[in-house]
């Protein structure tokens, strides 16, 4: 082959190359594109998954800190009301948590325990044990009222007996206030003005006179236990000396079973009537299931006092305010 020939056979095979090249090139071209842009698009939404996932773990981590919340099911189901609740109000005292180990010591100060029975206004002279007994509505105001003012925080016998276990924390000046004999005049005159203080107390039942004149009801009852001011406590069935008893157990048994009954949760307090009790009394109130029980030795309940045989200070109706205050004042 002549050279020329040779020159522009080579001439038109480059040509022909080139052009049969070029689509490949721009088909390769638009494949790498493609990739490009598919391989971009993966990681775009790789990022944006492994982004939800580390919002979802962040999410997830942040909800052990609504231990405020009801359940943790209602955080998994409503997240957004963690925001709602969570922030408390700054002047909110930070409530005590399950998780929380305050330092609650068991409580061994002193601590009064006030015996009161009727609050009405003082019967005629012919009465002078009813006299001693009531004391009047004013004056429980007034000496309520001086609870407040000296930063006293009446709490019920349950209550001290939690106190001195260290299952609750200590409030200041705890003081416990029981009413003997569940005279109706608690419900019309001393439970009001407790319930404006938002005073605790331990009522004391005799349950075979409830719903008798000048007794509570069993409706009354029943609604000063749903108050959450007051712990209804067992005085037995008839108020006997249960000294004297040859089986005291049916008048301690029988009247924690119709309060239990009427009630539907366990009652742990009980007074002795006019305070008699003895070693079989006292044991015959324990193998009952009672946990607290109140005498009438005047003295302050201190901790290492047994629990079945506390001591209490009587306000009679003669007291002065002065006394009264007197009576607080170790
Ligand atoms: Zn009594």
């Amino acid at each position: 082959m002549p050279p020329r020939v040779l020159l522009h056979t080579i001439v038109f095979l480059f040509l022909i190359g080139a052009l049969l090249a070029r689509p490949v090139v721009t088909l390769l071209a638009r494949s790498g594109a493609a990739y490009g842009a598919l391989s971009r698009r993966n990681r775009a939404s790789v990022t944006i998954v492994s982004r939800r996932a580390i919002v979802i773990r962040q999410r997830r981590r942040a909800t052990p800190v609504g231990t405020l919340l009801p359940t943790p099911k209602a955080v998994d189901q409503a997240p957004t009301v963690t925001t709602t609740i969570l922030p408390p109000l700054p002047s909110e005292p930070t409530p005590p948590t399950s998780t929380s180990t305050p330092s609650r010591s068991a409580f061994r100060d002193p601590v009064p325990i006030l015996t009161y029975h009727y609050i009405r206004p003082h019967p005629g002279s012919d009465d002078p044990l009813g006299q001693r007994l009531s004391v009047d509505p004013a004056t429980f105001q007034a000496q309520m009222d001086w609870l407040a003012q000296h930063g006293f925080t009446p709490i019920t016998l349950s209550e001290l007996a939690a106190l001195r276990a260290g299952l609750i924390p200590a409030p200041p000046h705890p003081i416990v206030l029981t009413f003997d004999d569940g005279y109706r005049d608690f419900y019309q005159n001393a439970f009001p003005i407790l319930r404006a203080h938002g005073f605790h107390a331990t009522v004391f039942v005799i349950t075979g006179f409830v719903g008798q004149e000048r007794y509570l009801t069993w409706d009354m009852i029943r609604e000063l236990d749903r108050s959450g001011l007051v712990e209804i406590g067992a005085h037995t069935v008839h108020h006997l000396d249960l000294t004297t008893l040859a089986h005291p157990e049916s008048e301690i048994r029988d009247c924690k079973d119709a309060l239990e009954r009427a009630l539907g949760h366990p009652v742990t307090a009980f007074a002795y009537p006019a305070g008699k009790f003895d070693a079989r009394v006292e044991t015959a109130v324990r193998e009952a299931g009672f946990r607290q029980a109140v005498t009438t030795q005047p003295r302050w309940a201190t901790s290492g006092d047994d629990p079945l045989a506390l001591p209490r200070l009587r306000v009679t109706g003669d007291l002065t305010l002065a006394q009264f205050a007197a009576l607080l004042t170790e």
